[in-house]
């Protein structure tokens, strides 16, 4: 896939400058921009991914300075995450200050802030010049999109309306939504697993770091919703199965989608997408599986609950867990 041109990079900073939306890659998942200091652009991101309004969104930067602009409490400890893991898939919660509308934050007293690793999220970025909102391009709820086809396939009619602009950047590399680490208090606690684990973090940093650490949230807001048990959802029934439940799992549907490792035989009418068996590669292509399996038109979607060790398995396992409304 062609990288946009710097052409139709500006046009779609202006499309931001005049309020409206833009669809743009990054190595997690592409996101739905709008100039988070305007308040009604932020609104019609909600509008258009029916998102709940006690749900905040991440605001994106090119940088730490922009970072600072909107946080009223910028912690040491942001200093060095910043440093170490910007441009990249981790998100950093921290008291908002004045310039961030309430609509962002959900009218709590925090903003999530990060710096996107992909040239084309950055390149907007620079060329907007300023923060811009950046939930998963997807209606609330729904499976993420990893590619512009699941942006434009969500999308349609706001893109016919020329309301939504999409950038495309080709597949996400990383594929599952960024670590969000809440450092706004004086705990430190991940609110969603992602590609940066809490072990890093801690290593990093020489203190300890809580995993989903929601009830410690504040502000009378939703807990970090990333957390609800049904997210990330397929609109075709999944469940887990595990090894030893295999080939039992079959009976009684008529026609199933298996989402499994490669060497998984799938007896027939049944379907087979195949993930691959290393972490890393399994979490870049979580997503369009889910959204092909989705799209098969079975019964119902089965997947075959990864054992693997390590934070990226346990990330992984935490959007199954949430695909599967477990
Ligand atoms: P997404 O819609 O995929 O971009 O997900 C954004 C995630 O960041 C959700 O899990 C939000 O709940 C979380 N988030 C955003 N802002 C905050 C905040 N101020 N405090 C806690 N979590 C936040
Ligand atoms: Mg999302």
């Amino acid at each position: 896939m062609a990288a946009p041109a710097s052409m139709e990079i500006q046009q779609a900073a202006e499309q931001l400058r005049r309020g409206r939306l833009v669809a743009f890659p990054t190595e997690t998942v592409y996101g739905l921009g709008a100039d988070a200091l305007n308040a009604e652009a932020v609104a019609s991101v909600y509008a258009l991914k029916g998102r709940p309004g006690n749900n905040p969104l991440i605001v994106h930067v090119a940088d730490a300075a922009t970072a600072r602009r909107l946080v009223s409490d910028w912690p040491d400890a942001a200093t060095r995450l910043a440093e170490r893991f910007w441009p990249g898939p981790l998100t950093l919660v921290m008291r908002k200050s004045g310039i961030v509308p309430l609509s962002v934050t959900a009218g709590g007293g925090t903003v999530a802030v990060r710096c996107p690793d992909h040239p084309v999220a950055l390149g907007l970025l620079r060329a907007f010049g300023g923060p811009m909102v950046g939930p998963s391009a997807n209606a609330s709820g729904a499976v993420s999109p990893t590619t512009a086809a699941h942006v434009r396939a969500a999308f349609p009619e706001a893109i016919a309306r020329h309301e939504l602009m999409v950038l495309d950047g080709g597949a996400c590399r990383t594929g599952i939504e960024s670590t969000v680490l809440d450092i706004s208090g004086a705990e430190f606690g991940i609110l969603r697993r992602g590609a940066i684990s809490a072990e890093e973090i801690g290593r990093l940093l020489g203190r300890r770091v809580e995993v989903g650490g929601d009830d410690r949230l504040g502000e009378g807001a939703m807990p970090s919703p990333g957390m609800l048990s049904r997210h990330y959802s397929p609109r075709t029934p999944a469940r887990l199965f595990d090894e030893r439940e295999w080939p039992g799992v079959l009976t009684g549907y008529r026609k199933v989608v298996v989402i499994a490792g490669p060497r998984r035989v799938v007896p027939p009418p049944h379907l087979h997408v195949a993930l691959p068996e290393e972490a890393e590669a399994y979490a870049a292509g979580l997503y369009a599986a889910l959204h092909e399996a989705d799209a098969a038109g079975g019964d119902a979607i089965l997947i075959q609950r990864p054992g693997g060790s390590g934070s990226m398995w346990d990330a992984v396992r935490d959007r199954l867990t949430r695909a599967c409304g477990e």
